[in-house]
């Protein structure tokens, strides 16, 4: 079947994604598959591929691609890694974690949006995804230690219980509130303890929750 959005797609890659030094080439060429203008309310198909993020509904957002690629990369994922994302949102990000051959977990606040990234991704085809609605900051116990963590979601602090559900060698990526903007970061887990790598500056909708934001500070 012919795909419209195919040379868009490419465009995409190369300005947005190669240009600003993502190198990843599996990370590249999943970003070609994933067809992002499915991901988005039809309305928007046009802007699908353009450089930033998108308006999904209940003033929610899907991340700008780069921002997503940056996440990816720096997560490290090797097929048949266990993966946990916090903010499913559109679940365009957990499309892409399963064309890497990640086994991924997300966990969305919203059950609209739950609900909504479930049917995409179940339309796409994309297996291996285990969805569901809820607090992310608790993570997902009953299925820890995870090789990695992905938060979408702008947090205060790191949360506890998602530190805890890392396994040791494990990677996660997490915008944390800085200087009142935020800045993104990996943590990693040894024998030793973690250690935290300070990346670019970004702008994520905040992780509401327990171990995040007590009540959204946009509102
Ligand atoms: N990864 C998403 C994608 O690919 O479309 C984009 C995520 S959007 C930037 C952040 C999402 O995090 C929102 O959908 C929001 O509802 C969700 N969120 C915020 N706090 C959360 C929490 N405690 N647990 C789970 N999801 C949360």
């Amino acid at each position: 079947m012919t795909d419209p959005y195919r040379i868009e797609r490419e465009r995409m890659v190369k300005t947005q994604l190669k240009k600003r030094g993502i190198r990843n080439s599996r990370v590249l060429e999943a970003f070609k598959r994933v067809p992002r203008h499915h991901f988005i309310p039809k309305k928007l198909a046009d802007q699908a591929y353009a450089d930033g993020p998108l308006a999904i509904g209940e003033s929610q957002t899907i991340s700008q691609p780069y921002m997503v690629a940056i996440m990816t990369q720096s997560a490290e994922i090797v097929p048949g890694n266990r993966v946990l994302e916090i903010g499913s949102g559109s679940g365009y990000q957990c499309a892409i974690l399963a064309e890497l051959g990640a086994e991924v977990y997300t966990i969305e606040r919203i059950p609209a949006l739950c609900e909504q990234a479930r049917k995409t991704l179940r339309r796409l085809n994309y297996q291996d995804i285990h969805s569901r609605a809820g607090n992310g900051t608790l993570g997902w116990e009953e299925e820890a230690p995870f090789d990695a963590i992905l938060i979408t979601a702008g947090a205060p602090e790191i949360p506890k219980p998602l530190l805890d559900q890392l396994a040791i060698g494990g990677r996660l990526v997490v915008p944390l509130e800085e200087d009142y903007s935020q800045v993104l970061y990996i943590v990693r887990r040894s024998k030793e303890g973690f250690h935290r790598e300070r990346g670019e500056r970004c702008t994520f909708v905040p992780l509401i929750g327990k171990h995040g934001w007590k009540k959204d500070p946009r509102a």
